[in-house]
């Protein structure tokens, strides 16, 4: 923090508690070095001052992170498993964990545990998906 060269009428980037976002407010108040009361530069509204806080994205981003590893995960199972050996999906076959197969929408998939009655989890190269089997 820079707020040693702050000042009374600076502008500074403050969480806005109406507009409910990151906005340029300008300081009206600074005790100690720090900015403690702001004017919204949208809504002109006057409140404590409180940090820019992060927007949602984060939240997609770690989904899409989350995602990544699936892929990479996948990748990896592909690079250490012959796919020869994997057989065409079919909802009437039984399934084991690490039992490759050939879904005709999804490709390549690896077991990755049962997951209940009738269900296996099968990695496939765009993620995991609940699968049927016998
Ligand atoms: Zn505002």
């Amino acid at each position: 923090m820079q707020n040693a060269s702050l000042s009374v009428g600076d502008p500074i980037e403050a969480r806005c508690t109406k507009c409910r976002k990151n906005n340029e407010h300008v300081i009206l108040i600074i005790e100690e070095e720090a900015p403690i009361k702001v004017q919204c530069g949208i809504c002109s509204r006057q409140h404590k001052f409180r940090l820019p806080i992060a927007e949602k994205k984060p939240a997609v981003r770690r989904v899409v992170s989350h995602r990544d590893a699936e892929r990479k995960e996948w990748e990896g199972l592909r690079a250490t498993n012959d796919e020869h050996k994997a057989t065409d999906y079919c909802m009437t076959s039984a399934y084991k964990v690490k039992a490759q197969i050939n879904h005709p929408s999804f490709g390549l998939g690896f077991v990755q545990r049962v997951a209940g009655a009738q269900k296996v989890e099968v990695l496939f190269e765009t993620g995991k998906k609940m699968m049927r089997c016998k």
